[in-house]
């Protein structure tokens, strides 16, 4: 196959291209229409079809491979090593999926899942997605108010959590901060599910918390038939940041998410089933929704859950579980690659790593030294790939399963069949020249898999995402970007001020709401700074409403209350303080100027600020 005919018919005859790959899963029955795409940007994909993501990803592999590994669940924070066959999973869910129905959880509801990388998470998963209940996952990191903004958003019946996570052998209690964002919410659930991992106490609350293995134990040979759906039914929901504190719910329908990721993993992956699968992201995130659990289960792979650090117990471990395992596709980000080239040499090579055939790297930019460092250490291709969680799978790559380009160091590579990748011009709104920096943009209709629209807000929807070009509807990316001569693509980073930290996307609007809950705190600026290992990392800038004595201790209390609050995850490198921020004349931040600044660049056209002494503050705040 060649790359460019296939990704020219799936542009050019989306219908056709996509009417082909729909063979790649199982229907309950046909569609009317493959395309609706007559109330744009909303685009319906196999309308009037029925099928189920965990039928797809459980049930149909039970008949040919139902002995076999589907999911390896393995923690070096408790030292526990599990391996479900895809019988024995397909019990396991149903288990779990007759638990929330004896919960009182319908068809369209929404359970909340805010766990760590346990088995009982992607149960939880499947069973929503059986029983056709809207899974919304939170990312375990986050605290409180990240996590009570998202419930008073999804409106779940009901939470599933567990008493505590785990890092580096020490436990992160989870209870009391589900306790606290519950009690912040407006929207409290009627029930909460809860693991004892007997890592931390938990408080129970009366008529409302039920434990995990208790109600487990009282379902013996649970069988609960796949509810099916119609393709365009949401399958979940998954928030991200942008550039208002309030994240946006990004949701996602059922048949065409399981084509696009049969597709993905068939030609960005080039899946076979049987075969072990290891992503080493977390499932509160796109990758894990995309690539830990759906995707390679669809595909008939066994998947790899990994609880723990990549450097624990030393920077063998995941080499360790390739070997032990003999992973064949692996997929990280550059940070955790960035992580273990800090390790003493020789840990990584103690292993066989010879069944592994490709690492994927993804969630921020892939530096040339990074990406070389690792194609040394492993001897396969490194294969990055770029997308988003509004995308659900990569809309720039290599996919060697369609033909084996070559791949170009600092490029993700070409645009992915199905995206019709535009680059356009911030100012003039014209189509950008070979190597001119511009907007990536994506005209309508997107592929199946990409997000349908922000849950419960269509026109935030429409708003955040989709302007007009020349008449036609374009999606921003909110990424820079720029063409070679060959349509080869590389991201230059974020046009709005969402950063990238270690490759979790984080809102500088969310920190900067946390920071000014402290009371010392008047007004802040967060923006993103270079860092050598996590791509990039918070730096705060405040004022104070008055002057403090002690600025390390307020530094610390600061940090602690965005812990607090929001997570570890997004607690700044470092609170500077100032007594006047730069900012236009109409009150706008000068964000880029701030960041320009600390990164040692010019702070660009500076015309419109209102006090330039500002500046030089932030400056020698820096020293
Ligand atoms: P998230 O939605 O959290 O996955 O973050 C998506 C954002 O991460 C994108 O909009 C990019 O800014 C960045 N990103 C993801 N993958 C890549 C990549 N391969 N190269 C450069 N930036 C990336």
């Amino acid at each position: 196959m060649k790359y460019a005919e296939v990704y020219r018919r799936s542009v050019v005859t989306p219908e056709l291209f996509w009417r082909d790959e729909a063979a790649l899963i199982d229907w309950n029955s046909p569609w009317t229409q493959v395309l609706d795409y007559s109330s744009p940007p909303f685009a319906r994909w196999f309308v009037g079809a029925q099928t189920n993501l965990c039928y797809n990803a459980v049930d149909r592999w039970c008949a040919t491979q139902g002995d076999q590994p589907a999911l390896i669940a393995i923690s070096t924070e408790t030292n526990s090593e599990r391996v479900y066959t895809f019988q024995e999973l397909r019990c396991e869910v149903e288990r779990c999926a007759a638990m929330m129905q004896s919960l009182g959880v319908r068809k369209g509801d929404r359970v909340l899942i805010y766990m760590p990388m346990i088995a009982e998470a992607a149960f939880a998963m499947l069973a929503c997605a059986r029983i056709g209940a809207v899974h919304s996952v939170v990312f375990g990191g986050f605290a409180s108010h990240s996590l009570a903004s998202r419930i008073d958003d999804a409106r779940p019946v009901l939470i599933v959590s567990a008493d505590a996570g785990s890092r580096n052998g020490k436990p992160i209690p989870y209870k009391p901060l589900l306790d606290e964002a519950i009690g912040l919410s407006s929207a409290k659930p009627a029930k909460v599910l809860l693991v004892d991992r007997g890592l931390a106490p938990m408080v129970r609350v009366e008529d409302r918390d039920v434990d995990y293995a208790q109600l487990r134990a009282c379902i013996h040979e649970a069988r609960v038939p796949v509810t099916w759906l119609e393709s365009n039914e949401p399958s979940y929901i998954l928030y991200t940041s942008g550039t208002t504190g309030k994240p946006k719910g990004v949701q996602r329908d059922v048949g065409g998410y399981a084509v696009a990721l049969a597709a993905s993993l068939k030609y960005n992956f080039c899946a076979k089933a049987g075969e072990t699968f290891f992503a080493t992201s977390d499932i509160g995130w796109v990758v894990g929704h995309s690539y830990i659990v759906y995707g390679p289960l669809i595909a008939g792979m066994a998947t790899i859950m990994y609880e723990g650090l990549p450097v624990c117990p030393d920077a063998g471990i995941w080499w360790s579980i390739v070997e032990k395992y003999k992973v064949t596709r692996m997929f990280s980000a550059p940070t955790a690659i960035r992580v273990l080239r800090k390790q003493p040499a020789g840990l990584m090579r103690k292993y066989d790593k010879s069944s592994l055939k490709a690492l994927y790297l993804a969630g921020e930019p892939l530096d040339e030294t990074t990406s070389s460092w690792i194609a040394g250490e492993l001897g396969v291709p490194i294969i990055d790939n770029y997308w988003q969680t509004e995308t659900g799978w990569p809309i720039l790559s290599i996919a060697k399963g369609i033909e084996d380009l070559p791949t170009r160091l600092g490029s993700p590579g070409v645009p992915m069949f199905g995206y019709k990748v535009r680059l356009i011009n911030e100012s003039t709104g014209e189509e950008c020249a070979t190597n001119e920096k511009g907007v990536v943009m994506i005209e309508g209709p997107l592929p199946p898999g990409c997000m349908q629209t922000v849950y419960g807000d269509d026109r935030r929807f429409v708003d955040t995402y989709w302007s007009d070009f020349k008449g036609r509807q374009v999606y921003s990316t909110f990424d820079w970007g720029v063409r070679d001569e060959d349509g080869y693509y590389f991201i230059l980073g974020r046009t709005d001020d969402v950063i990238n930290c270690a490759g979790h996307r984080l809102g500088t609007r969310e920190i900067e709401e946390s920071i000014t809950s402290h009371p010392a705190v008047s007004e802040v600026a967060v923006v993103g700074v270079k860092d050598a290992v996590k791509g990039q990392v918070a730096v705060a800038f405040a004022i104070l409403k008055t002057n403090a004595a002690d600025h390390a201790a307020l530094e610390r209390e600061i940090m602690a209350t965005v812990d607090r609050q929001l997570g570890a995850v997004a607690r700044p490198s470092r609170v500077y303080f100032v007594t006047a921020l730069p900012k236009t004349r109409s009150g706008k931040l000068l964000r880029r100027s701030i960041q320009a600044i600390c990164e040692g660049r010019n702070p660009g056209d500076l015309t419109s600020i209102e006090d330039p002494s500002s500046l030089q503050q932030i400056e020698r705040a820096l020293l």
